[in-house]
């Protein structure tokens, strides 16, 4: 990412959610973004995961810069290598939850799509679950639904915007580990954005922004000379 910035117009005024933001993400690095609400960290996710356009710099994933591909070349590169937790989950509602998960494989044209979905909805917890509709889910097993559709496609990158903001201390425990365990086996990179500073202090990285500036990047106690 570099010289990054994004704004919005709105009622006719120019809004810098973020400006001059610069930072690279190492393969298999885990990193959080942590700051103030309406800090920008929700519009920085989303611009690093190629869902949204920059309006100034690039960004770049895998040797691929976003900025110059059309929409639906950016819609591969996502699928290719691209997991993205959402805050407010955009699971499919006319889908159940098993439905929701096989989507990304189907894109794919994968086999053996439905065993693969049913093993991960069992990783999240949500065995008992597979055939309900997210209306007919909670808020936390609407969350666990949006994180084994994430995992599908085994993505290179992870993006994961308040992965744990809707869950108990328990549910939301499992889940920590479930990220960080796919971290470890499959070396996937992982960036979350959190208010949960526990969660913040296991990634090796921290990122804090404010007013749409990058105003700290700090590597934590857990960073190993190994991911330099
Ligand atoms: P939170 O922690 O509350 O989720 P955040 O740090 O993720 O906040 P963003 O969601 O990135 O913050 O929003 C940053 C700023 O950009 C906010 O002031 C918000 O109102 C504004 N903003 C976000 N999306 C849009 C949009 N589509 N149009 C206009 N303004 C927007």
């Amino acid at each position: 990412i570099a010289r990054l910035g994004k704004n919005y117009q709105n009622a006719g005024r120019t809004l810098h959610v973020l400006e001059n933001i610069s930072f690279e993400v190492k393969a298999g690095e885990t990193m959080s973004i942590v700051g103030p609400s309406g800090s920008g960290k929700t519009t920085l996710l989303g611009l690093c995961a190629g869902l949204d356009r920059a309006s100034t710099g690039s960004v770049e994933l895998n040797q691929v810069r976003l900025n110059e591909l059309t929409e639906d070349q950016l819609a591969r590169v996502r699928n290719q290598y691209v997991g993205f937790i959402f805050q407010n989950f955009q699971l499919l509602p006319t889908l159940t939850a098993l439905e929701n998960v096989m989507v990304p494989l189907e894109l794919r044209g994968e086999k053996n799509i439905r065993e693969h979905s049913l093993n991960l909805l069992e990783k999240v917890g949500l065995a008992e679950r597979v055939h309900h509709y997210p209306s007919q889910l909670s808020g936390g097993e609407q969350q666990r639904v949006s994180i084994a559709r994430a995992f599908s496609n085994q993505p290179k990158i992870l993006f994961a915007d308040e992965p744990t903001g809707n869950l108990d201390a328990e549910t939301s425990e499992k889940i920590v580990n479930l990220l960080f365990e796919l971290n470890r086996e499959a070396g996937t990179t992982l960036v979350i954005v959190t208010h949960d500073l526990e969660l913040a202090a296991k990634t090796d990285r921290i990122i804090k922004l404010k007013g749409g500036h990058i105003i700290s990047d700090e590597r934590t106690h857990h960073h190993t000379e190994a991911i330099v």
